[in-house]
């Protein structure tokens, strides 16, 4: 329903005039998208300061059956906070504050508008880790995390989003407060609801708060770059990684020669580490919070034995925080170097580790077959078995021409992701851009309990439509 003066009025009253925002210039950054594959509209937006607030934005709206789209750092790469000019959009960045920190618990209560590096600060103080991180860290918001699911760079280690929550806070579609925040390692009190919270893109409901899981923070890191000859030897690498260091690696990151080269190209400051050129390097970091653990001689000892064997052909070990960060720049300017290639066709896709090397080289084969010039870019999250095997345009191409591709590509990469049961969307979620794909690929029982949810959970559809599932 479109939003008519009286209710525009009543949100006003519930949030001050302040907190509405339907000026054309101001509402700019929550229309953005970012991989600017969508234009947003909304008939407003809204910065509501307390949950309770929220629950009256939320019931008013759904009185009036006008639909909301959340919005929280507005980071998400699929379109998932893309609202249209009948909808209005609830942003979430007012309620940023740490409710409580308990280091005895190893727990931290948040609100949902804090941002993730300000979570992982708060942890820190307490010489605690919140180990969620990923690049958009600096303007994320832990709502926006929760809701997607994010991984990130240390999943291998920690898990995902949904691996570090113990409580929720969740504004129901008709407004009421579901007040799940309970701190608690075991709780077998029937479902698990605030996992239907998780992942579900706003879907079900507004997530206003969080009782997140921190870790002991790690004293000691050891970083390396490795160069492979090999995908098969980057695998029997990340094996041996874990067996000898007794599970603590944190991260296991791929970065394929091409996309050095990007990075080398586009990127102030960025050098080939090595001397020789190399087709694959990993990313391989150690860490731990055991003050007697010398991570750094089980370091070297797997980089000598992984040489022994021929399993690296060379490998840089950081030996100071510069070094370290250095190594980290090629890994995290890898999406900024390829959008200055051109178009770039993107597939988040997950299948298991030990098939990796399989998926690469197949669907590698599959591109230069069918798309002759364009040039894959495999890269990311190894150790998790998830790669962005984002696809660029051949130098020179047309890239409007080029990203009309991006459907068909999409198939030819999706089937083969299928085919060794994988998924087609390993962290960015489905939002807008991936509905019709997962409608084609998912089991029909499971979309129809997927469906059974929602029409359940959002009788009247009003929280965040069209997204997930249609
Ligand atoms: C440079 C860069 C690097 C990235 N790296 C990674 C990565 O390594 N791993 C990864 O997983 N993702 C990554 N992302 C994607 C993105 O940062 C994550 O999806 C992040 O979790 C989104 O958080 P956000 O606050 O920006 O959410 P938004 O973009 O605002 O929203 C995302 C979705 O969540 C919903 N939502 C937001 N807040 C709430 C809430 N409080 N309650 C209910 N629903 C809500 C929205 O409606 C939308 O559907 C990256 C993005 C960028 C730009």
């Amino acid at each position: 329903m479109p939003l008519d003066q009286s209710l525009r009025d009543r949100l006003i009253e519930i949030v001050g005039a302040a907190a509405c925002i339907s000026d054309e210039s101001a509402m700019a950054p929550y229309l953005h998208e970012e991989r600017g594959l969508y234009r947003g509209k909304a008939a407003l937006v809204v910065r509501p300061g307390t949950t309770a607030e929220l629950a009256q934005v939320v019931a008013t709206c759904a009185a009036a059956k006008v639909a909301i789209v959340p919005q929280g750092g507005n980071t998400g790469l699929c379109g998932g906070a893309v609202a249209d000019e009948n909808e209005i959009i609830v942003s979430l960045g007012r309620m940023n504050k740490v409710r409580a920190i308990d280091p005895m618990n190893f727990t931290i209560t948040v609100e949902a508008g804090c941002i993730l590096a300000d979570v992982q600060r708060a942890a820190s103080e307490q010489n605690c880790l919140f180990p969620l991180s990923l690049g958009a860290e600096g303007s994320c918001q832990i709502g926006g995390n929760l809701a997607t699911n994010a991984g990130g760079i240390n999943v291998l280690r920690y898990g995902n989003a949904r691996d570090l929550v113990l409580g929720l806070e969740v504004v129901l579609p008709d407004g009421r407060i579901w007040n799940g925040l309970r701190s608690l390692g075991k709780d077998n009190t029937g479902y698990a609801l605030r996992q239907l919270y998780v992942g579900a893109e706003g879907t079900f409901g507004i997530i206003t708060a969080a009782v997140l899981k921190l870790f002991p923070r790690p004293t000691e890191t050891a970083t390396a770059m490795c160069a492979v000859a090999t995908l098969e030897n980057a695998t029997t690498l990340l094996n041996r990684a874990r067996a000898l260091s007794g599970d603590a690696v944190t991260t296991f990151e791929l970065i394929p020669r091409i996309g050095l080269e990007m990075c080398m190209r586009h990127i102030a400051g960025v050098t080939d580490p090595f001397q020789a050129p190399h087709p694959w390097y990993v990313l391989i970091e150690f860490s731990t919070s055991r003050p007697d653990a010398s991570v750094r001689l089980s370091f070297e000892t797997l980089l000598e034995t992984a040489f022994g064997e021929e399993i690296i052909t060379d490998a840089v070990i950081a030996e100071s925080l510069e070094q370290r960060n250095n190594l980290w720049r090629i890994r995290e300017s890898m999406p900024e170097a390829q959008k200055h290639e051109g178009g770039s066709i993107k597939h988040d896709v997950a299948v298991p580790v030990s098939l990796v090397p399989q998926f690469i080289t197949q669907g590698m084969q599959a591109i230069a077959k069918h798309f002759p010039g364009a040039r894959p870019v495999p890269f990311g999250h190894l150790g998790d078995g998830n790669i962005h095997f984002n696809i660029s345009q051949p130098p020179g191409a047309d890239k409007a021409a080029y990203l009309s591709q991006w459907a068909d590509m999409n198939r030819l990469v999706h089937d083969l992701v299928m085919s060794m049961n994988g998924s087609i969307s390993a962290e960015h979620g489905i939002g807008l851009l991936k509905v019709d794909e997962m409608k084609h690929y998912k089991d029909p029982v499971e979309l129809d309990l997927m469906r059974r949810l929602k029409r359940a959970l959002d009788p009247e559809n009003l929280m965040n439509p069209g997204k997930v599932v249609d």
